[in-house]
């Protein structure tokens, strides 16, 4: 389940995850489970905790109030926070959805000032021209500080990555 909410309307248009499975990290050993963590915003910035299977830190998992970043904070002093803007590192911000849209020729964001992004669809479009390109799949490199990312977003990002390359800029 991915939920992505777009809006065209203020100074930038913009695409926000809604809904969105996402990695998480222990800012004090690095460890990084390989099990995706079901994001769907916060209370007054609270998202949640977890205990680190691997250090045992108590790591509490922040945003700006429903707004990106989200913040991996350890309870162990002097250890940096760990964030990430998952629009970015899943490559579904708004200029990533408009450079997919003019790749596959598809209107990949509703028209309409605010609304939803239909992401499987979005998806079957970018896999639907790599099978049509007959590209044979690049798996995508991942930003830097990101070592995994869950499905169904892995399979974004590496058809994205196989169709166009890495991100402009
Ligand atoms: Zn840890």
């Amino acid at each position: 389940m991915v939920r992505l909410y777009f809006n065209r309307s203020g100074r930038r248009p913009s695409a926000q995850l809604l809904d969105v499975p996402i990695f998480t990290v222990c800012p004090a050993c690095g460890f990084v489970p390989h099990e995706a963590w079901r994001y769907v915003g916060s209370r007054y910035g609270h998202v949640g905790g977890f205990t680190c299977g691997r250090c045992g830190a108590r790591v509490t998992i922040l945003d700006g109030d429903c707004r990106p970043p989200v913040r991996f904070v350890a309870d162990v002093p002097g250890k940096p926070a760990r964030s990430f803007v998952f629009e970015d590192v899943y490559r579904l911000n708004w200029s990533d959805l408009m450079r997919a849209g003019a790749l596959t020729r598809t209107d990949l964001i509703p028209p309409g000032e605010k609304g939803y992004v239909e992401f499987e669809a979005a998806l079957a479009a970018v896999q639907g021209e790599v099978a049509r390109l007959d590209l044979p799949p690049v798996p995508a490199p991942l930003p830097e500080g990101v070592s995994w990312v869950p499905e169904p977003l892995r399979a974004w990002l590496d058809a994205l990555f196989t169709l166009d390359g890495p991100p402009a800029g």
